[in-house]
């Protein structure tokens, strides 16, 4: 038992060691359209998802933050530790996201702790079925993933598409990697907001205009 926060934990709950791994076995995983770009972005394949998710090392859990308990794990994918954040909900895992270590993500969204099938982890509206869509960055390119089969939430954008569909991205994102994959141009306007602080005077006084 741990005392002062969910940082560390001792030991692992053998119910959701059992969960997970039964989830696992029978492909009953969910990843969020976020965790879908990170993942693109880093070249992160649906067997990889699996590796890290069957070997990694529970390093935290969370029995508040989501619908369902969740836990933060850590472990390599092609030899570069990765964090995951997993939610054993009641008939499925969910990928929450997928980020290296050093990174910086969001905080742990607050709620309450229990989810119907079916359910958004994050505001428990109804999933509906639906397509969603993602942004990834990779080298200096972008990509939008558009026409995902997903589960979507209709209040907060939320969406969970299977595993059997992060095999197809896994091609795209192959193809895409090797620079095999012309995607179209994009239009699309970039700001940074950096840049407002630094050295780019065009974009510092076209705003300071406003
Ligand atoms: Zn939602």
């Amino acid at each position: 038992m741990v005392y002062g926060g969910a940082a560390t934990i001792d030991k692992v709950d053998s119910d959701i060691l059992h969960k997970m791994q039964s989830f696992i076995s029978s492909s009953n995983i969910f990843i969020s359209n976020h965790a879908g770009a990170r993942m693109f972005e880093r070249g992160v394949s649906a067997d990889d998802l699996i590796t890290l998710i069957t070997n990694g090392e529970i390093i935290e859990e969370y029995h508040d933050e989501y619908r369902c308990p969740a836990v933060l794990m850590l472990g390599p994918v092609r030899g570069i530790p990765h964090h995951i954040v997993v939610a054993i909900c009641k008939d499925q895992l969910i990928i929450v996201t997928v980020y290296l270590p050093n990174e910086d993500e969001w905080s742990i969204i607050g709620g309450g702790n229990k989810m119907g099938p079916g359910e958004c982890l994050l505001c428990r509206s109804k999933m509906r079925e639906g397509t969603t869509e993602f942004i990834a960055r990779v080298g200096g390119q972008v990509v939008v993933i558009k026409n995902i089969p997903a589960f979507v939430c209709p209040n907060c954008d939320e969406a969970y598409y299977s595993i059997d569909i992060q095999r197809k991205i896994d091609r795209i994102m192959k193809a895409f990697h090797e620079g095999k994959l012309l995607a179209k141009p994009l239009a699309a306007g970039e700001v940074d907001l950096l840049a407002l602080d630094a050295c780019q005077p065009y974009a510092r006084a076209a705003i300071g205009d406003l």
